[in-house]
């Protein structure tokens, strides 16, 4: 489905790897215009090359999501090179899971910076810009643990839940605007996520599971397409997906 998503100009965070990664070259192959940030500017480079020798459109930021200045320069690359910004798909997140009696304060600091503060920070950037055009979409990504809890996960799933809650909250608030508010839940997806995790023990055994049951990066560009392409007065509010297999 490509209806409503060529010549659209899309922000992606977090696109120098899976579903970020992902969605980017599902939606250039598409025509949207994209703005692509992540701190890993060497991967958004390539990506970048990748995209532009197909005869799609991209440019790349270095964006760090816990610094506002960073995440409002990619916005404003995105308006300056375009002219004006349709969607901003907050997806940049991080997923270090370790039991709390750990104590692992940096990792959880690192959460609610990226996860919760770098979500804000990319509405921050663009509000103003839909306020003005009087349009809008703000795509957030939660996860299956922003719908439930698990052991190792209190931080993690936290981040999530107020993802959720934030994505909400902002709906019922811009609506008037003619901006429209997305939050997609994914389960397992064969993504960088994992390796992140230092716990010992929980890595490998999260590692494991995903592993045998993760559906592509590609499913969430997929689920992304769908909402970005329904018509102006139409919002997907919520989309959760998991491998069928998934608890
Ligand atoms: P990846 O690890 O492959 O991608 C994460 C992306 O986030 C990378 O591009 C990384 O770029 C970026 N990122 C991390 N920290 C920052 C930062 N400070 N500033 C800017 N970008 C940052 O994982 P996924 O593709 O799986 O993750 C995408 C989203 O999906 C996350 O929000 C994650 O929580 C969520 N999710 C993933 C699930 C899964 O099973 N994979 C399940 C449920 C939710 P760089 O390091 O270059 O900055």
């Amino acid at each position: 489905m490509t209806d409503n998503i060529k010549d659209k100009v899309i922000i992606i965070t977090g696109a120098s790897s899976g579903m970020g990664e992902a969605t980017a070259r599902d939606l250039a192959a598409k025509g949207a215009k994209l703005a692509l940030g992540a701190r890993r500017k060497d991967r958004l480079d390539t990506l970048v090359k990748d995209i532009t020798d197909k005869g799609g459109e991209a440019i790349a930021v270095a964006t760090d999501v816990t610094k506002l200045e960073d995440v409002q320069a990619l916005a404003d690359a995105a308006k300056d090179k375009y002219g004006r910004v349709d969607v901003i798909f907050n997806n940049a997140g991080l997923m270090p899971l370790s039991p709390l009696e750990s104590l692992r304060i940096d990792e959880w600091n690192q959460m609610v910076d990226v996860n919760i503060k770098g979500t804000l920070y990319g509405i921050a950037a663009v509000l103003p810009i839909f306020k003005e055009q009087k349009s809008g979409h703000v795509i957030n990504v939660s996860s299956v643990y922003g719908h439930k809890t698990v052991a190792t996960g209190a931080v993690y799933c936290a981040t999530k839940h107020a993802v959720r809650s934030l994505s909400e909250g902002l709906r019922q608030e811009v609506k008037d605007y003619n901006v429209r508010v997305t939050v997609i839940s994914p389960g397992a997806v064969d993504t960088e996520l994992t390796s992140h995790i230092s716990e010992p023990g929980v890595g490998d055994q999260v590692r494991d599971f995903v592993s045998q049951i993760a559906v592509p990066a590609s499913t969430m560009a997929d689920m992304v397409s769908f909402a970005v392409s329904q018509p102006a007065n139409v919002d997907v509010n919520e989309i959760l997906f998991r491998p069928t297999v998934q608890p």
